[in-house]
Parts: structure tokens; C-alpha cells; sequence
């Protein structure tokens, strides 16, 4: 168990920090080891390699899908610049090949082999990264701008992508985003919201999805999957035939139940690594569910709530 409180100032005071390690999917503070202060060595930058817009939940998702036991970077960095501290940084996590003791990982959502980070993700690292590289006064070797690595300086990998090190690596240490400070409009317009994607329809065996349009479809979709996972589940754990409507009525062990929520996350993550489609609305209602579900006790009051959530999806 390692339980590290930071608070880097210049973040707080912008409003971009959030300490993200009790909400986030898995463990945050015992996975996978704990480590000594004098292994770290470097502050390792990464790119997720996903839509620009996935969460901190998604990338956990993702890793608990591989089998892991919580998300395998130490900070995650989303693209309007927030900076959440999703594994404690006194453990060891995943996210450089044999060297993951020795390594702070921060992971900027997005993929940088095809677009570049937004300016506000180049100013939160810089922030963060000076913090971790000059503020911590536990950390003997992190001590100046030559412990930031990419991914790739540690490890054959294309992370995190094509503008590292060159110029990506300079506008972190400089803090100098990609739009000119004296080009921005004084007083700076609102960003307009970005258009929603164009809308396609991938066909996954009976199902239509619509990728970037309808909400509703995707949600519709991913409850007919858990229904439909909770019934597989059920019906293996009990050896009996059921219909889905009898799944809730069902005694069955708040550790089934558990174990059913986790396997459908990694087929919601099946579907969205085929589709492209976001599932953070989704994982909000997973967590509910969840959430529900590792309370004391099991009820009928349980079962009803969790159908409601089940029918406002
Ligand atoms: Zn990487």
C-alpha cells in the first residue's frame, strides 16, 4: 500500500488537477508493487493511442481488459489539459517494458502518429513534469529536464509519436503551446464545440451501431450486452437455463455479480476498439451499478435500483 499525497500549486491554481486515484477503475495503490524512491529514474512521457476525447476511465478500462489490476500510467493528461493522478506514484505501474520501477509514466490522451496535443495538454505536462522533476524533494535522481524520456527513448515503440523527441519534447520543457500567445484574440473567443463526426454505421454481427451519432443506439446496445453477459454468466455459475427478465430476481453472490460487471466492461471495450465509438457515458453507468453492488448487504431495494438504472439507460 503506497498512498502519496501531491499537491502541484501551479495545476491547483488553475483548476486543471484532480486526484483521480479512489474514483478511477482498479487499484491505484498497491498494483502492481510498491517501489523505493531512490528506483525512479525517469518522468517517461506517453501518448493513449485512442480517440482525443477518451477519459481516464476508458484507459483503465482498456488495461483491466488485458488482465491488469488498474490503470498502468501514474498521471493522465485529457485533451482540455486536466491532469489526473490516476496510480499512486509510490508503485511500480505498467507502461515501459522492464523498466516500470523506474519510471514516473504520464500518459496525454490521444494519437500523436496522426494529430498533435492540444496546447493545453503541452502546458499541463510542462507544469506537471517540472513539478515532478523539482518539487519533490523525496526523489534523489529526478532532479532537472534530462530525466524526461519518451516511451520510445526506453523501449521500440512509435510513443508517443512522430513530433517526440524533436519539437514535442522542447514545447513541454519551454512551455510553449502550438498557437502563438500574441496571435490569441484579446478578449479570447469561446472555442466553438467541435462538430460531431461524421456519422457511419458499422454492422457487429446483428447489431447496428452508429459510430459518432446516435447516443441512444450505442446505450441501447451495451445494455443489451450486459443483460446478455449477466445471463451467459448466470446461466454457467447456476448450470440452469433463465430468461433475462428472471436475471435480477436471482439470488446469486455480490462476487458473481462483480465478476459479471467486469467481464462486460472488457466486451463494451471489444466494441469500442471495432466501432470507435466513446463509452464514457456508459462507464458512468457501469460505475452506478457497481457501485450499487459492492455496498453491504443484498436487497430488494438493490435489485430495484439497479433495474432503474438499468431502464434509464
Ligand atoms: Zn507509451
Amino acid at each position: 500500500m503506497s498512498n502519496i499525497t501531491l499537491t502541484p500549486q501551479e495545476l491547483v491554481k488553475r483548476g486543471k488537477w484532480i486526484d483521480y486515484r479512489d474514483p478511477i477503475w482498479g487499484d491505484s495503490y498497491n498494483w502492481s508493487w510498491n517501489r523505493s524512491t531512490n528506483d525512479v529514474k525517469f518522468v517517461t512521457l506517453h501518448h493513449s493511442v485512442t480517440d482525443h476525447n477518451a477519459t481516464p476511465d476508458d484507459i483503465a478500462l482498456m488495461h483491466m481488459a488485458r488482465g491488469w489490476g488498474g490503470i498502468g500510467y501514474h498521471f493522465v493528461i485529457t485533451k482540455d489539459g486536466t491532469v489526473y493522478y490516476v496510480g499512486d506514484i509510490g508503485t511500480a505501474r505498467a507502461n515501459v517494458l522492464n523498466k516500470n520501477e523506474q519510471v514516473i509514466g504520464i500518459c496525454m490522451i490521444g494519437d500523436f502518429t496522426k494529430h498533435l496535443p492540444s496546447d493545453e495538454q503541452i502546458i499541463s505536462a510542462h507544469e506537471l513534469c517540472k513539478f515532478l522533476l523539482f518539487d519533490i524533494d523525496a526523489y534523489p535522481y529526478l532532479k532537472d529536464w534530462n530525466q524526461l524520456v519518451g516511451h520510445k527513448d526506453m523501449q521500440a515503440t512509435a510513443c508517443p509519436g512522430s513530433s517526440w523527441p524533436n519539437d514535442m519534447r522542447k514545447r513541454i520543457i519551454d512551455s510553449r503551446p502550438y498557437t502563438p500567445v500574441e496571435n490569441t484574440p484579446v478578449p479570447p473567443l469561446p472555442e466553438p464545440e467541435p462538430a460531431p463526426a461524421p456519422s457511419s454505421l458499422v454492422r457487429d454481427e446483428n447489431t447496428l451501431i452508429e459510430v459518432g451519432g446516435d447516443f441512444k443506439i450505442m446505450k441501447l446496445l451495451t445494455i443489451k450486452e450486459l443483460l446478455t453477459a449477466w445471463k451467459r454468466e448466470l446461466e454457467e455459475i447456476k448450470n440452469i437455463p433463465i430468461g433475462v427478465r428472471d436475471i435480477l430476481e436471482l439470488k446469486t453472490t455480490l462476487k458473481d455479480v462483480a465478476g459479471m460487471i467486469q467481464a462486460v466492461g472488457s466486451d463494451v471495450i471489444d466494441l469500442r476498439n471495432k466501432g470507435g465509438v466513446n463509452c464514457s457515458v456508459y462507464t458512468s453507468k457501469l460505475k452506478e451499478i457497481t457501485a450499487i453492488v459492492h455496498g453491504r448487504g443484498w436487497s430488494r431495494t438493490k435489485v430495484n435500483k439497479i433495474k432503474k438504472l438499468l431502464e434509464e439507460a
